[in-house]
């Protein structure tokens, strides 16, 4: 066995552009996969017994700090199927908790999705919450600072905030981590046209929310519906 290579035989090999190869070997050469098919065609260093080998997943959209969420109003793992009562308890987790279990709620959900055999996420995070895990992980990532406000007012305070962390990550940090800075204007129904301009301005990836529900195509086509009361309640309309 060379040092750099290395052949497991697995029950499973799953390469996804093809049909799952049962009874495989696998040959790891370097970063790279450099040969899969039928055990018997090729001699093993390591029999991996009962599993099935796949590529790693990509979560192409997470919110990592929201985690709290995950346990479900009554503790059940489960969630009402009102997403805008999803959302209110969304936005007063976000509002009473403190930065400090935002950032532990972030490192959990990350080693949570690490074990799922995720290899990659694209996470929107509160001025750069999540980096910190992100960055010590085994994960390859984009991260998304978050810019939300349709008043003048709060719009600057969370691009503000959203600069300040992308500055503080040089490109170097980056290369390390396996890991990009972007930008994510939240969604049109809260995010003034200004944010979307200097987001593309930019020249970082982008990320944003368009229309995740029926309830927010109502919203952007007539105005009005469960969504705009919901954004009132929580003083974020804007006539
Ligand atoms: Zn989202």
């Amino acid at each position: 066995m060379r040092r750099d290579t290395l052949t497991v035989r697995a029950r499973y090999v799953v390469p996804v552009e093809g049909a799952p190869i049962a009874d495989a070997c696998l040959t790891i050469q370097g970063p790279r996969v450099g040969w899969l098919g039928p055990a018997a065609d090729r001699r093993h260093d390591l029999d991996l017994g009962n599993v099935a080998i796949l590529p790693g997943f990509v979560n192409a959209h997470t919110h990592l700090e929201l985690s709290p969420l995950a346990d479900g109003p009554d503790g059940t793992g489960s969630w009402p199927e009102d997403e805008i009562d999803w959302l209110r308890r969304v936005i007063a987790q976000r509002r009473s908790g403190s930065d400090e279990s935002l950032r532990q709620a972030a490192e959990r959900n990350l080693a949570a999705t690490i074990r799922s055999g995720t290899t990659f996420v694209a996470d929107s995070t509160t001025a750069g919450m999540s980096w910190p895990a992100i960055a010590a992980a085994p994960i390859r990532a984009v991260v998304f600072a978050e810019v939300i406000g349709l008043r003048r007012e709060r719009g600057l305070h969370t691009d503000a905030a959203a600069w300040e962390w992308l500055a503080s990550v040089r490109p170097e940090n980056q290369i390390a981590a396996c890991a990009r800075v972007g930008l994510s204007p939240h969604a049109p129904y809260s995010t003034a046209g200004w944010l979307y301009h200097k987001a593309v301005a930019s020249g970082l990836p982008l990320s944003t929310h368009l229309a995740e529900m029926p309830e927010e195509l109502r919203l952007l086509a007539y105005h009005d519906g469960p969504m705009r009361r919901f954004l009132e309640d929580i003083g974020a309309w804007d006539d």
